[in-house]
């Protein structure tokens, strides 16, 4: 279905990239709140963000402080401008944060990926005008991402936007969630006018990631930022590891360099970044195939089984470059590519049988 998307457009807030949302990953206390709200308002932010109903993977933690954290996001709102935003799973939690004057909605990971869910949030929306920005789903599926803004747009919410936050994976290395940057840059491609924000916040999991994370959006044209920031991180009651103060929030800020979209080179900077990160993607790829060669090695050795098995090497070159030939790949140049690869894990494996 064909989507117009409307700007969100907030008196008071410049336009320019990147637009930031700042806060808490939850409001904790009235205090923490403050504090927290009014340090980032000094530092000219002009959106507050804080969860109040927190989606949490196991039950017994600190699951949000419900409903009464509202009345916090209300004194926010008078007593230093800010706009305020908070995340919404449920019919409930829409009609509660409606009545308490929430500025803008936000859908998060978990909830995404459930059609019903969405559903019940856009039928609840229906006839409201508010923004909303949807949280990629926690698995790396664009379609289930589109869909969810399909069912916000049809409820006649057009001012809408999407958050970049990763996509959940079994081995965690650098990244709390994989940037998969490609997803996001082919939802830009598929719908120019829906303004992207990035959360490098869950996307890396830790601080020293913040920064780079935030520069690798900005060179990818991402228009807006929403990161988590507390007044004492180390002491935060969900996502400690990955908040920052507002004083280092407004210092990554600050070293952010603007690319300029005008200049005609810019074309040709945004195609090397996306080589980066596709090679990115590549490395990490090749490494977890590596993994499982070892992982095969040890198989091997323990059944007391020869490393080399000589129908399969075929099979593998046999089938991957009629695989490339129809993504328009050369298959020379495929079987190369998987020569190399295949020898290096025979490397591999060779060291694990004289381990
Ligand atoms: C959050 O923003 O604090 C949050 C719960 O994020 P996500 O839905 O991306 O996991
Ligand atoms: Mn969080």
């Amino acid at each position: 279905m064909e989507m117009k998307f409307e700007a969100i457009k907030l008196p008071g807030v410049d336009p320019q990239r990147p637009v930031v949302i700042a806060g808490p990953c939850s409001a904790e206390t009235e205090e923490q709140v403050m504090e927290t709200a009014r340090s980032l308002a000094d530092r000219g932010i002009k959106i507050f963000r804080a969860g109040i109903w927190k989606p949490r993977t196991k039950p017994g933690g600190f699951e949000g402080i419900g409903a009464k954290g509202l009345a916090w996001l209300k004194r926010v709102k008078q007593e230093t401008g800010m706009y305020v935003t908070t995340e919404v799973a449920t019919k409930d939690h829409v009609f509660e944060a409606l009545k308490a004057g929430v500025d803008l909605l936000w859908i998060g990971a978990r909830t995404t990926v459930n059609p019903f869910a969405v559903q019940e949030i856009a039928d609840a929306l229906k006839g409201v005008d508010i923004p909303v920005l949807i949280k990629n789903p926690v698995n790396p599926d664009l379609e289930l991402w589109i869909g969810a803004f399909q069912r916000l747009y049809s409820a006649g919410i057009h001012r809408l936007a999407a958050i970049h936050r990763g996509f959940s994976t079994y081995d965690k290395k650098m990244y709390r969630n994989l940037p998969l940057w490609h997803i996001p840059i082919e939802l830009r491609r598929r719908f120019p006018d829906l303004p992207i924000f990035c959360d490098p916040s869950h996307i890396g999991g830790k601080r020293e990631l913040i920064a780079p994370l935030c520069q690798q959006a900005m060179d990818l044209s991402f228009d807006g930022l929403i990161i988590e920031s507390h007044c004492n991180p180390d002491a935060a009651w969900s996502d400690a590891a990955q908040q920052i103060t507002p004083d280092v929030l407004d210092y990554v800020l600050n070293l952010l360099v603007i690319r300029d979209s005008t200049q005609t080179t810019e074309n040709l900077t945004e195609l090397r970044r996306q080589i980066d990160s596709i090679d990115e993607q590549m490395l990490e790829l090749l490494a977890k195939r590596m993994r499982i060669s070892r992982e095969i090695g040890v198989y091997k050795k323990e059944h007391n089984m020869p490393i080399l098995q000589a129908p399969r090497y075929s099979e593998i070159l046999e089938k991957r470059s009629n695989m490339g030939e129809q993504m328009d790949l050369n298959t020379e140049f495929v079987k190369e590519i998987l020569k190399e690869i295949h020898e290096e894990s025979v490397r591999q494996q060779m060291i694990i049988m004289n381990e």
